[in-house]
């Protein structure tokens, strides 16, 4: 039985962020929900989408950082769960960055938000016009 309700995890130690948030929603049958995550990082791993060049420029961040706010969404993408997140982090001066996340932020302690949503699933596919796998939607 899929969870529907909302739902609070504390994410495990030196897991990558990206894939225990996956965990946690595919062992809840979770297939569309919201995140939201907080917590910190040993060090992160970000991309910025370069809309000319249509791909994935990522930089590292090498050092212990704070999840000021991750947010994103879950929906199937080739008929696995797929998280998308977006993070802002803090360097130990106070100063931030984001990005979109990429495997390669393993967790120091990390608390995440699911928000299932109700409905039939939510798919991503190839969109030609941006060169990102987008929700595909029907219009109307
Ligand atoms: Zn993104």
């Amino acid at each position: 039985m899929p969870q529907t309700q909302p739902v609070l995890v504390r994410l495990p130690k030196g897991a990558d962020l990206l894939a225990a948030l996956k965990e946690a929603c595919a062992t809840r049958g979770i297939t569309k929900a919201a995140v939201q995550v907080i917590g910190a990082l040993e060090c992160a791993r970000l991309g910025y989408y370069l809309q000319d060049e249509r791909r994935y420029e990522s930089y590292e961040l090498p050092g212990h950082c704070e999840v000021l706010c991750g947010a994103g969404n879950v929906s199937l993408k080739d008929g696995e769960v797929f998280v998308h997140l977006h993070l802002t982090l803090s360097k130990p001066d106070g100063s931030c960055l984001g990005g979109h996340a990429l495997e390669g932020c393993p967790v120091f302690a990390a608390e995440a938000f699911l928000l299932p949503v109700p409905g039939a699933d939510l798919a991503r596919g190839f969109d030609e016009a941006t060169g990102l796998f987008l929700w595909q939607v029907q219009a109307g």
